[in-house]
């Protein structure tokens, strides 16, 4: 009899959690997106979006930044664990946070000095990476709400961020509207496709800053995940990160992962370019010859990250700057190299580098971009 009042209580308690933690709801083929509150910021609705695949494999989202909050997925023991960083609040990211999961605008990585110039104007950016421009500035696209949409004619479980962003804003030309679609699939794919129009000529680099440990994130540093970039080619960089101008082979160098190595083997290695990034913080050009272009196999989980894209580089960052500052998700601390970044966009400081491709858009022809990252694990 108590044990039965016990379930009818637990049950009342579900169905209450349920109903108010599910804003929205979407279902379709047992796809799902659920959606709850996680907080506001000047005067706009913050929301956490639970998209969970037929595999019951989940991965949370929020219109803060447009980012990845949270990936569960399992290991080769069928164990799930959360792979990349977040944080439990809106908070968390409010008091700064190394771009965990956002997506980055207008333009991702560096601009040097914070200037280019375009059709004979020259614009000047937000020096917050002294002394240069980082990923859009410091109110850049990731410190901005999104406005959110639950796709329900989709095939997967897929959310839609949109973000207005006025002309001059953080220095660049142009109103622009930016479109991201998250898409959860049954295959442990986060499928990103990026749209984005302008009504002036501009420059656009977008990307998605996640960062991942295939462990399950709290648990010890990335050096023994073993990373394949498809790059023949990477771009050199001087003392403050911005490139060179140089594209090199990275034949012969601790650059060359055409062969899987794992990240911590060479990262120590006596050599100008891995003193510059304080280990890998370059930009590869991809070779685009393959389906996968970059590949991360953790031999302790078992847990695979495979990277798909349609730009032309990838930049690897091997969380050199992280330092455990940062609580996460779980109250997890987010040590020393203890997550890794594959930036899917285009070089960095290409307004300044006319040989490098066009990072220019205009107003008669729509950027767009895919980007995948597929997790599976190898026994
Ligand atoms: C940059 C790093 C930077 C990190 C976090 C990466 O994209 O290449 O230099 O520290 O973002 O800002």
């Amino acid at each position: 009899m108590r044990n039965k009042q016990i379930a009818v209580i637990l049950l009342a308690a579900v169905a209450v959690f349920s109903f108010s933690s599910c804003k929205q709801k979407s279902i379709k083929n047992n796809k799902m997106v659920t959606s709850e509150k996680f907080g506001s910021f000047k005067g706009k609705d913050v929301f956490l979006y639970t998209l969970t695949n037929k595999k019951g494999d989940i991965i949370k989202l929020t219109n803060y930044g447009a980012a990845i909050v949270e990936i569960d997925v399992p290991d080769r023991n069928g164990n799930r664990a959360n792979v990349t960083f977040g944080y439990d609040n809106l908070d968390g990211y409010l008091k700064g946070d190394p771009y965990f999961g956002k997506i980055v605008g207008r333009y991702a990585n560096r601009i040097a000095k914070g200037k280019f110039t375009l059709d004979g104007t020259q614009y000047t950016l937000d020096i917050n990476n002294d002394p240069n421009s980082l990923h859009g500035g410091r109110t850049g696209w990731h410190s901005r709400v999104w406005d959110a949409q639950v796709l329900s004619n989709t095939d997967f479980p897929s959310v839609k961020f949109t973000y207005v962003s006025p002309d001059m804003e953080e220095g660049y030309p142009g109103k622009v509207i930016c479109n991201v679609v998250y898409a959860w699939t049954d295959n442990d794919e986060i499928t990103i496709d990026y749209k984005a129009t302008t009504d002036k000529n501009t420059v656009i680099n977008l990307t998605n800053h996640a960062y991942f440990n295939l462990h399950g994130t709290g648990t010890g540093d990335i050096l023994d995940h073993v990373l394949t970039i498809k790059a023949s080619s990477y771009t050199p960089i001087d003392s403050t990160l911005i490139p060179t101008g140089e594209v090199v082979p990275v034949e012969g160098t601790p650059f060359d992962f055409r062969t899987p190595h794992a990240m911590g083997e060479r990262i120590n290695e006596k050599n100008d370019q891995l003193r510059f990034g304080k280990g890998y913080d370059h930009n590869f050009v991809l070779d685009n010859a393959e389906e996968v272009d970059a590949s991360v196999y953790d031999p302790y989980s078992g847990r695979v990250l495979e990277v798909i894209t349609d730009e032309p580089a990838v930049q690897f960052y091997s969380g050199n700057f992280l330092d455990g500052t940062q609580k996460g998700r779980g109250g997890k601390v987010y040590k020393y190299r203890a997550g890794f970044c594959l930036e899917t966009q285009h070089y960095p400081d290409s307004p300044n580098h006319a040989d490098f491709p066009s990072v220019v858009l205009i107003p008669e022809e729509p950027y767009t971009s895919s980007t995948v990252y597929r997790f599976s694990v190898k026994k």
